[in-house]
Parts: structure tokens; sequence; C-alpha cells
């Protein structure tokens, strides 16, 4: 899978790529992710891209002609399955959304910044518009690092053991059940005997009740949608 993102601050997003899980995806060719400067495609040599909003307030807007530029000439490399604007006022972002798009081959990000984009921008280039959550954060960078990170560990060979991310949370509408690592005994809290048991039965057993249960405390939601 190619994710390319087109920000106006891309060492923002250099770090969140550069380890752990994503790291190992980009090693095994599985994930490959270009970020663009949209400066290259300024509107002038002072690297404008942003102006005043019409209507008069405050806050810049970004304006069309640098994504515009910077869309078709990223779109003449690849044919993307979908152009991505992150904004609050996008679909919320869920495990389903993330299952969907990790099946994607070429994906292209946009991350806002100030007021956000040119509204022209969003009615003809934009395919989905995606929210990370009801807040408001000031770049559309961290917001574009979390949606390649829900993807990226999806995609089959990313995670060590094939199955680990079919037992996190929202797969199947269930939370994940309460983990514990050695020691068995620390400072006389114990770990559940069925743990230590040996038998796989059993554990999984135990899981699947604890992950019912915590989901009907949590998240009681989340067993309605089902
Ligand atoms: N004035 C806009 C917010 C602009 S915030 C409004 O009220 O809707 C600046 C940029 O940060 C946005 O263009 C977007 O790309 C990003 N952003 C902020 N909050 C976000 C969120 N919850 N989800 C996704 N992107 C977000």
């Amino acid at each position: 899978m190619k994710i390319d993102i087109l920000t106006v601050l891309p060492e923002l997003l250099e770090s969140p790529f550069a380890h752990s899980i994503l790291k190992r995806a980009k090693e095994k060719n599985l994930l490959e992710v270009n970020v663009h400067n949209l400066r290259q495609w300024a509107v002038n040599e002072y690297g404008q891209v942003d102006d005043y909003q019409y209507g008069g307030g405050a806050g810049m807007v970004m304006m069309c002609e640098p994504l515009a530029n910077a869309i078709e000439a990223l779109s003449k490399e690849k044919k993307f399955d979908e152009i991505i604007y992150m904004t609050p006022d996008g679909e919320k972002l869920d495990q389903k959304m993330a299952n969907q798009l990790s099946m994607k081959e070429n994906l292209l990000i946009i991350c806002g910044h100030y007021k956000g984009i040119d509204d022209r921008i969003r009615e003809n280039f934009i395919t989905k518009e995606i929210s990370i959550g009801d807040y408001v954060l000031s770049g559309g960078e961290l917001p574009a690092a979390i949606v390649v990170d829900a993807i990226g560990r999806l995609i089959p060979g990313v995670l060590n053991n094939e199955t680990s991310a079919l037992f996190d949370s929202f797969q199947d509408n269930l939370l994940a059940p309460p983990v514990y690592t050695r020691p068995a005994d620390f400072r006389n809290l114990k770990v559940p005997e069925i743990l230590l048991s040996g038998d796989p039965k059993k554990v999984d057993e135990w899981r699947n009740e604890q992950s019912l249960q915590r989901t009907k405390e949590r998240r009681p939601d989340l067993l309605d949608e089902q």
C-alpha cells in the first residue's frame, strides 16, 4: 500500500513513521509513506499557500491553486483510491473505517492548517473526509499520522503474529480483554490463575468472557451495533 501525504509541515510527520510497527511495515515493503511539502506548489517565491478569507474574519485559508496543482501532479504518478481531507467535520474514524482503508492500494491524505482549506477543493477534489474525534487540533498532521497508524497495522503481514490485530478492541465490536506479564505475583497482586493454567481452551473462554464483560461495563453501545 502507498500513502502520500500533503502538508505544510512535513517535519511533523518524520517521527511517527520512523519507529516500531510502521517502520517494520516500510522495511517489509508492505507500506510506503511519502510526505510532500505543499510549498512546492506555492503561488509565489515566498512559498505562499494560504490567504485571507472572503467575508472577513480572523484566520487564513489554504488556497485552491497549490492544493489543486499538487493533487493533479501526484495523481499523474498514481491513481488514488481515495483523496482524503482530515477535518473535524468529517466522518469519524473507527476500526471499521480503518479496516476498509487498509484494503486500498493508493491513498492521498491532505492535512489542513489555519482555518482549513478552500471549500471548492473539498467539493471538487476530495473523495473522503475523516475526523479523528470531536475536538479541534491546529493541523491535520497528527490526525493523518493516526489514520496511517490505524491502517498500517492492519495490512496483512505487518504485525508479527498475523492474528493479533483480530483480538484488538473494536474488531467484532468488542473491547480487548485485560493482559498481564511477568511476574505472576507483583506486591501480592496476582495474575488471574486461569492464565497460568496452560489450558489454551480455558484461556480463550476466559478472554472472551472478559471482553464481553468489559464491553458491557464500558461501551454497551458497541453491543447494540452487532
Ligand atoms: N476551522 C476548522 C478547524 C480548522 S483546524 C473547523 O472549525 O472545522 C486546522 C486543521 O486541522 C483542519 O483543516 C484539519 O486538517 C485539522 N484538524 C483539526 N482537528 C481535526 C480533527 N478532529 N480531525 C481531523 N483533522 C483535524
